[in-house]
């Protein structure tokens, strides 16, 4: 089994990171293989999102990182297949805290050592390019942005793209970008469709088929603590999610 450890990223803030990572999660869950979703954001919407929030004795990403707490003892099973390394508010210390703590961009990496039983690991990221966000691009092999195809979608891509070549020049040489993914897509608003032609242009041979429509289930979803294909499996949030879902595995047949 080659494992996947897959970071979503994009420092703008409120284009979909989450609700990618949490929906894709389940759906990679649902297909049968061993998922593990680690929250690399202080915010903890994605373990919000999977109804799995920290108890005051819970352990998180933040003792991951800097108390060097065994994985399993941070572990929460959220559903069949699919486990969470949570964040809670601790982990707003740990931007400071990693600034001066040794081996600091590979902390995430060495927690993540003993994760061998997941086929993928997905990280998600707050909006911001510092210490969190490169430990989880160098645990990484791969990374996938999340780009929404409204507002100015190109803000900040290229510093984006600059961030993944650092780390790979001075922490992870094999990271790499494999995935583009368009969200909030409105097939009948022209400044969706600019933007996402604008995307192809430039990441082509990495952005995905599949567009994640505007929907406003997906907002629902996260708010009933549950994902998309427990929530509405009809809807087009589960529609896309799961077709995604499908374009991501099928990459592993182009290896
Ligand atoms: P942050 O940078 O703050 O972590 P984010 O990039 O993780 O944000 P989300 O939290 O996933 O973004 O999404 C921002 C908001 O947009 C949420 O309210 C979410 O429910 C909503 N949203 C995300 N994707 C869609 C979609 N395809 N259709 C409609 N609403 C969406
Ligand atoms: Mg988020």
């Amino acid at each position: 089994m080659k494992q996947r450890i897959i970071v979503y990223a994009n420092q703008k803030g409120g284009v979909g990171k989450t609700t990618t990572v949490a929906n894709l999660s389940a759906a990679l869950a649902l297909t049968g293989r061993r998922v593990l979703l680690v929250d690399m954001d202080p915010q903890g919407n994605a373990s919000t999102h999977l109804n799995v929030k920290p108890a005051e004795n819970q352990k998180s990403t933040y003792d991951l990182l800097l108390k060097e707490c065994p994985l399993k003892d941070v572990v929460v099973t959220a559903k069949e297949n699919l486990d969470v390394v949570p964040a809670g508010v601790m982990l707003a210390n740990a931007e400071a805290e990693l600034v001066v703590a040794k081996g600091s961009d590979s902390r995430l990496k060495r927690g993540l050592a003993n994760a061998t039983n997941y086929h993928y690991i997905l990280i998600d990221c707050p909006p911001s390019l510092g210490q969190l966000t490169v430990n989880a691009m160098t645990a990484a092999n791969e990374v996938m942005v999340v780009v929404e195809a409204e507002g100015f979608a190109y803000e900040g891509t290229a510093y984006l793209l600059k961030v993944v070549e650092e780390t790979r020049k001075y922490c992870n040489p094999l990271v790499k970008i494999t995935g583009l993914i368009c969200t909030k897509f409105v097939s009948t608003l022209k400044l969706s469709k600019d933007i996402h032609e604008r995307l192809t242009q430039n990441f082509g041979e990495v952005m995905f088929k599949t567009n994640i429509r505007k929907n406003v289930k997906l907002a629902e979803a996260a708010a009933a603590k549950k994902d998309i294909f427990e929530y509405d499996e009809n809807c087009t949030g589960a529609q896309d999610y799961a077709a995604l879902c499908k374009e991501i595995i099928e990459q592993e047949g182009n290896q």
